[in-house]
């Protein structure tokens, strides 16, 4: 494998600034990898040689872009049938604030249609495997980023979290993902699943990656009034121990949680004496509704989503099934358009919405919602820091969710709550651990939260963990 590969982006960089390494041989040694990938990572890679610019502060370093984010003049599909042959004319704000910060285009990732899922098995264009293990999952929905960036297909990728899309394929494929605090990054151009819930964020191979690429895409936008920043900006990490910090496990929402497997429960304990001996005061929190975050997301997401998705009607964008009567070319395209969880999700969504049942689920869902975030407000009146699991489960079989979407949705159990308090949330490779059928071990993350807007506190103390942890795991 090219050495140039192995690098972190950050690394990278800094070979570039001393001169020694030119960026343009970089950027063609992925997109040579890119090109010839068989995980189905990316949907679309860029010809080796059709660089464009690339100049401050990142210097032409490859950025991978999971379709979901407008590309203009570039196929954006968002994994659907339904948007096939949609070239957008415009770029979404993160992508194109990364542009000016000097990155390049290296492909766009595959994805679970409309970032529904948790196993990348919903994209209509495909599967992506898992680099670890080629028969198991690399999670998702944002799936081909993670498995992108873990094989050596992309030195960092773009992602986005609505429920734990970046968070949970980070782990299963042993790379860290950021979910930022709701309203960090603008959502302009990126294709919305629950509006409320949806926001961008970065998948790298360390702490100090995702720093540098949520610096140069976080800020307010004119175009997202929901989109406001990070006051200070983000700094990058140094921190090397956790004196002083308090850390929260909540004993229901741990490792302790039913359905965790035992290897991860493991790797999680052996986490809190690490965060021990880096000075952190470990305490139990009390996050007394987070377990009831998958049942309120399930009627949230969807209401939002079978909103948001009514665009699709075969006139505006992409495929058109049929002419003549327009009722029936509505109908005819998004039945062959979407698949079947994207369908699944509208029906629930437009039940519960409807008149008569509004209240009995929304109202609740939203009221949920609310306890949800006042948990986490209180908790951090005492800690500094939450953290739990990643994932309940190592990354499972290709087909071992298919036919069952509830224990698809649990894939969800740890990251959903912060999707719906808004506040930041980070995954980090903490270990690795054998599947329960036995088998090569895989690995397994640990999610660290913090109070909205602290995301450079956050990322200081995953940082320090990531140094003690030193991970070297890599897919061979
Ligand atoms: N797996 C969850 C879902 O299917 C979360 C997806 C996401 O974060 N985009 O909705």
């Amino acid at each position: 494998m090219n050495e140039l590969r192995e690098l972190t982006a950050a690394e990278a960089l800094r070979r570039i600034e001393a001169g020694d390494l030119d960026s343009d041989e970089l950027f063609d040694a992925y997109a040579e990898a890119a090109a010839g990938e068989e995980l189905g990572a990316y949907l679309w890679t860029a010809e080796p040689g059709s660089r464009g610019a690339g100049g401050e502060p990142l210097r032409g370093l490859p950025l991978a872009v999971k379709d979901i984010f407008c590309t203009e003049g570039i196929q954006t599909t968002a994994g659907s049938r339904i948007l096939e042959g949609y070239r957008p004319p415009y770029t979404a704000t993160a992508v194109r604030r990364l542009g000016e910060a000097g990155v390049r285009l290296l492909g766009k990732t595959n994805m679970d249609e409309f970032a529904m899922g948790s196993s990348n098995e919903n994209s209509a264009y495909g599967p992506v495997r898992n680099p670890w293990d080629e028969s198991r999952v690399p999670g998702g929905s944002s799936g081909g980023s993670a498995a992108a960036v873990s094989g050596r297909l992309a030195p960092w990728a773009l992602g986005t979290d609505t429920g734990g899309s970046i968070r949970q394929p980070a782990a299963l494929c042993g790379i860290v993902g950021l979910k930022p605090t709701y309203g960090a990054v603008s959502r302009y151009g990126m294709i919305a699943f629950a509006s409320s819930l949806d926001q961008c964020g970065p998948l790298t191979r360390d702490v100090a990656d995702a720093a540098l690429l949520l610096r140069e895409m976080q800020g307010p936008d004119p175009c997202d009034s929901t989109c406001v920043g990070i006051e200070n900006g983000v700094e990058l990490p140094s921190r090397r121990d956790l004196a002083g910090l308090r850390v929260g496990v909540a004993r229901d929402f741990s490792h302790e949680a039913e359905g965790v497997e035992p290897g991860v429960a493991a790797v999680f304990e052996r986490s809190l004496g690490v965060i021990r001996e880096l000075g952190g005061e470990v305490g139990e929190c009390e996050l007394p509704h987070a377990e009831h975050g998958i049942s309120a997301y399930y009627v949230l997401a969807p209401a939002e989503a079978s909103a948001n998705l009514a665009r699709y009607d075969g006139v505006r964008y992409g495929m058109r099934a049929g002419n003549g009567d327009l009722t029936a070319m509505y109908e005819r395209t998004r039945s062959a358009g979407f698949g079947a969880e994207v369908k699944r999700r509208v029906m629930l969504g437009t039940y519960a919405l409807s008149s008569g049942y509004y209240d009995a689920y929304y109202g609740t869902a939203q009221r949920v919602r609310t306890r949800i975030a006042d948990d986490f407000a209180q908790a951090f009146e005492a800690f500094d820091l939450i953290v739990t699991p990643t994932s309940p489960t190592v990354a499972f079989e290709l087909g071992a969710r298919t036919k069952d979407p509830l224990a698809m949705y649990l894939s969800d159990y740890f990251t959903v709550p912060m999707s719906l308090a808004g506040i930041p949330a980070i995954s980090v490779p903490a270990g690795l651990a054998a599947p329960p059928g036995g088998g090569p071990e895989l690995p397994v993350g640990l999610q660290l939260t913090s109070p909205a807007f602290t995301e450079t506190k956050l990322l200081d103390a995953a940082h320090a963990l990531e140094k003690a942890f030193a991970f070297e795991g890599r897919p061979s």
